[in-house]
């Protein structure tokens, strides 16, 4: 059989400290197919970078630079050979010291910038760490001169045609002689300006790459063993999922799953590249596969979470029986680059959601501007302190006697809005956010066979 090309990615917990590095190191060893190796930041260290660009004060700043500064050098110097890479981390510090304390204006620009010190420090050490513990040389390379993307600083767009050709130039050569180590999260747009993929976006770095350098498999190595049928944390009985559809994983990532960023499955899905989700703490428990078909397709296979949702309700006269209404409203909220999750209408009114969780997203929160640019054609309510509940899995539309035993279930909570029939792999729904766990274990218990 020949070799198969595959993608690793690592975490930023996976990268946590030297002992973490190794675990991984000695998973990358034991199977010569993973050509590409893609890693997070340190655990930790994006938040702090986050943290420096959001405070004004630069003594503060050059405090949390010294922060990172001192994580670093700890996993440094337990390399056996960290001269090696000494001069190079340090540069990286220094420069990112300079930015802390002369920085004035802080520009979209100038924020990835900073954010992508995480991922340059963490690859470098690795890529050392990783040659001294297998004996075998690594490349670090610079994923900026592949992952090619548009200027939308803080959430760019990957050009998937550069990334390819850039890929094929760049990196096939160095696979043809060897291994290479690079970065997530990061990329470069056609001035040559650093960019990111928004929060968690290592994932889907490491599918781009899969996609562009046609691997057959993409592994996303993280601190869960698997995919859950729903978070252990709320449900015990939660089970680990061996085999699932792209179409539902990517359900269950649009929906709440924290396991994988929403857009990685996208790439895979193009390629059909089959998807490996595993622990790096724990390697050899079973993990979960991501693949086109699945062998078995339960009605409902998952339940996902999602707080912080807000509920906007917009109300208008004007609407009934005109056309063009949901275009206005939804060009205002587009303007504003608001990203609307649900939607449902009735004759005069228009429910819809949003995530309120901008930190995880990078995506824009209401505010008074929007709402009044609403307020000039219709009446406009917000709720808050929602969760948004899915259940994942096949045929849920055209599954005769579901709704009746879902909602029969829950006879004592107040659903504030359902969404059925979008797709075929989801069926969701508000609920106040109190009620919420109370709500998942009733369903976990009553729909996922044991
Ligand atoms: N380091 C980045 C973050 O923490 C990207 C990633 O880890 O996926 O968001
Ligand atoms: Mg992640």
């Amino acid at each position: 059989m020949p070799d198969l090309r595959k993608v690793a990615k690592f975490g930023g917990t996976s990268m946590a400290d030297a002992d973490a590095m190794r675990r991984c190191a000695s998973i990358i060893k034991a199977d010569p197919d993973k050509k590409i190796i893609v890693v997070s930041a340190i655990a930790g260290t994006t938040n702090l970078l986050t943290d420096m660009i959001s405070v004004s004060d630069s003594g503060e700043r050059a405090e949390i630079a010294g922060e990172i500064r001192k994580k670093h050098l700890a996993i440094l110097s337990n390399l056996k050979n960290p001269a090696s890479v000494e001069k190079k981390i340090l540069s990286l510090l220094d420069e990112l010291d300079i930015i802390a304390l002369r920085t004035q204006i802080m520009t979209l620009m100038l924020k990835d910038e900073i954010l992508s010190f995480g991922e340059r420090l963490s690859s470098i050490i690795f890529t050392q760490l990783l040659s001294e513990e297998s004996g075998e040389d690594f490349t670090w390379f610079d994923a900026r001169k592949v992952i090619i993307t548009d200027n939308n600083f803080g959430s760019a767009e990957p050009d998937v045609n550069a990334i390819s050709e850039k890929a094929t130039e760049l990196m096939e050569p160095l696979i043809e002689a060897g291994r290479i180590v690079t970065q997530g999260f990061i990329g470069s747009e056609k001035n040559g300006a650093t960019t990111t993929l928004g929060r968690g976006g290592s994932d889907y770095s490491a599918a781009l790459f899969a996609e562009a350098t046609d691997a057959d498999v993409l592994e996303i190595w993280t601190d869960v063993t698997a995919i859950y049928t729903t978070d252990p944390r709320i449900v015990p009985g939660a089970r680990p999922i061996t085999e699932i559809s792209f179409d539902e994983a990517s359900e269950l990532s649009v929906f709440g799953a924290k396991v994988l960023h929403p857009a990685t499955v996208v790439p895979a899905i193009r390629k059909n590249i089959r998807v490996y989700v595993g622990s790096s703490i724990e390697p050899d428990k079973p993990g979960t596969w991501i693949v086109k078909e699945s062998k078995d397709k339960p009605v409902i296979r998952a339940i996902s979470l999602r707080k912080n949702q807000t509920l906007l309700t917009v109300h208008s006269l004007d609407m009934l029986h005109r056309h063009g209404y949901l275009a206005k409203l939804f060009q205002v909220l587009s303007d504003h680059k608001i990203s609307v999750d649900l939607v449902t209408t009735s004759e005069v009114s228009v429910a819809l959601t949003l995530d309120s969780d901008i930190h995880a997203s990078g995506k824009q929160k209401l505010n008074e501007k929007i709402l009044s640019e609403l307020r000039e054609f219709a009446e406009v309510e917000i709720e808050s302190k929602l969760s948004l509940i899915a259940l994942v899995g096949n045929n849920l539309d055209a599954t005769a006697g579901l709704s009746g035993p879902v909602f029969g279930a829950l006879e004592n909570v107040n659903i504030r809005m359902i969404c059925h029939g979008a797709s075929s792999h989801n069926l969701c729904f508000l609920v106040a956010e109190d009620k919420a766990t109370d709500v998942i274990n009733v369903l976990h218990d009553k729909f996922i066979k044991p």
